[in-house]
């Protein structure tokens, strides 16, 4: 059934349904619950991190239909805070007659690095050269087309630098091909980018679309660490990476927040080198993956936007207006990791006695070193300030 035809944008007081139970569906459920919308969440977990703000928290297997079934016909609407929920829990929800944002369909490309790859050549976008690889001798094949340095990836349910494998050269093949344990998987070229990007974007399903300022990301072991936004880069830069979002979102014809991983080349020489066999000649950007959800890396709009991109996620689902992006002041965000919990809980006070400093802390209940358990962002004058005061919030932290 067309879009079109289902059309029926849901006031507040509507029943939001929302598939994942982490932080990103916790603080979606802090926004609906401010503009009066009811939450409910679903996963295998209990007390989570969304459940202990939502107001029902259904617990289940995400192959479990009976009990999707009756999540589904709990809510008006169904979205999810991570895309590695089975498509089929999207199309049961959607049988029982909740509008599920976005479609399940770009669900199901987003959450295999393969698929993801291929709709993004086929979308006409650049992407960093790469292979999909079935067997170790698919790998030698490959990599005499990609190159060495290459990073193997598993093509499913990889995140935060998770089923990921450096190879530096020929000898290093059947190491990588056994460390990822002979799934299926993606050689990526390893690019020498100049800085890590990302921008989020929302679309409404009128076609309306607003991006937030490009901002910048740097990554310890694979995992984010710290976000500064704006990014210190060219205009040129921010339009190539705006107009590739609005070609991705019309080419998926997406009603929801996506954001996008961008590396970005030293040069335009260097973009020729990476780029020109699987994307468009001349930009300086490639993309390594999406999300189609609010990022971490879009954490700071909540004190630093005129809209987080939580309300987006929500407004879009919802089939209201895509609200403002414009930024209201420099941002940095800087994550918190389980690690910081060694020695117990840290001492919050030296931290909560920065005035623009605002802590998020998730509601984990087990600290596990590099398992995101929250996060600070600051805005200031200028994104550097945010920054610097932002590292030395954490510090004082590590200290304690
Ligand atoms: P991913 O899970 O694909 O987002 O990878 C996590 C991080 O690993 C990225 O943010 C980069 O810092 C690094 N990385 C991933 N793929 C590549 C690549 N092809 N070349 C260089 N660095 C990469």
């Amino acid at each position: 059934m067309l879009e079109r035809e289902r059309h029926r944008s849901l006031a507040p007081g509507s029943t939001i349904g929302v598939f994942g139970s982490g932080q990103l569906g916790r603080m979606l459920a802090m926004e609906a619950r401010r503009m009066g919308y009811g939450i409910h969440t679903y996963s295998p977990e209990r007390n989570s991190p969304t459940g202990q703000i939502a107001d029902r928290e259904f617990t289940g297997a995400y192959d479990d239909a009976a009990s999707v079934r009756a999540f589904a016909r709990s809510v008006d609407a169904l979205t999810f805070e991570f895309e590695n929920v089975p498509s089929l829990a999207a199309d049961l929800g959607e049988a029982e007659g909740a509008l599920v944002r976005p479609a399940g369909a770009i669900l199901y490309a987003a959450q295999n690095r393969l698929r993801e790859k291929s709709m993004l050549s086929k979308a006409g976008l650049p992407t960093t050269t790469y292979r999909g690889v079935s067997s170790l001798s698919d790998l030698r094949e490959a990599v005499q087309c990609v190159g060495l340095p290459a990073i193997l990836k598993t093509a499913a349910f990889g995140y935060d630098g998770k089923g990921q494998c450096r190879i530096a050269d020929d000898r290093g093949l059947e190491g990588a091909w056994d460390a990822l344990g002979g799934q299926p998987s993606v050689l990526e070229a390893e690019v020498n980018f100049e800085k890590e990007l990302s921008l989020v974007v929302a679309r409404g399903e009128a076609g309306d679309f607003a991006a937030y300022p490009l901002v910048e990301n740097r990554h310890v072991n694979h995992i984010l660490d710290i976000t500064v936004a704006p990014a210190e880069v060219q205009p040129e830069v921010c339009a190539e990476a705006e107009s590739l979002a609005r070609q991705l979102c019309e080419f998926l014809g997406l009603i929801g927040v996506v954001c996008i991983e961008f590396f970005l080349l030293p040069s335009l020489r260097e973009s020729a080198r990476n780029g020109v066999s699987e994307g468009r000649k001349g930009g300086r950007l490639l993309i390594n993956e999406i999300a189609p959800r609010p990022h971490n890396s879009g954490h700071w709009t909540i004190e630093g936007a005129v809209t987080s991109q939580f309300e987006q996620q929500l407004r879009t689902v919802c089939g209201l207006g895509v609200g403002s992006t414009e930024q209201l002041r420099p941002a940095a965000m800087v994550n918190l990791l389980g690690d910081l919990w060694h020695r117990g809980e840290p001492d919050w006070q030296e931290l909560l006695s920065i005035a623009n400093a605002k802590l998020h802390l998730y509601g984990k209940g087990e600290a596990r070193p590099g398992r995101k358990m929250g996060h600070i962002t600051v805005t200031a004058a200028t994104a550097a300030a945010a920054l610097e005061t932002g590292l030395a919030a954490r510090a004082a932290l590590k200290r304690s």
